[in-house]
């Protein structure tokens, strides 16, 4: 099957890795599946949190992480999860974790639906 990836919409959400307590932006795209693709991850500051407006879009549906995605660039974990507060944080596949934001732990609950913040990029 040839799949043509061509990406009409891109967000970015911020995460922070819950070791550094850290911020990172992941990218997403929107591909051609419909589904949001988790497609790059990259290290910013809490300036850049507070003054590009981040947390302003909402993404829901279906959410991936893609092949190319390169894990938390702080720690390396592989994926994320969604808190209950709505933010996210890095993740590599404990079935508890501490919320990097709200420091509530978490039980994971593997979803592939998501509602996120992101922001228009
Ligand atoms: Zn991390
Ligand atoms: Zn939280």
């Amino acid at each position: 099957m040839v799949k043509v990836n061509i990406s009409r919409e891109a967000t970015v959400i911020v995460a922070r890795c819950r070791q550094t307590k850290q911020p990172f932006g992941i990218r997403m795209e929107k591909m051609s599946d419909g589904a949001w693709h988790c497609t790059w991850a990259f290290k910013i500051s809490d300036d850049a949190v507070s003054h590009e407006k981040y947390e302003d879009t909402m993404i829901s549906g279906k959410v991936v992480l893609d092949p190319r995605y390169p894990g938390c660039p702080y720690c390396g974990g592989r994926s994320w999860f969604n808190c209950g507060c709505k933010k996210i944080s890095c993740w590599s596949g404990e079935s508890q974790v501490t919320c990097a934001w709200c420091g509530e732990t978490s039980k994971i609950a593997i979803s592939d639906n998501f509602d996120l913040h992101g922001s228009g990029y």
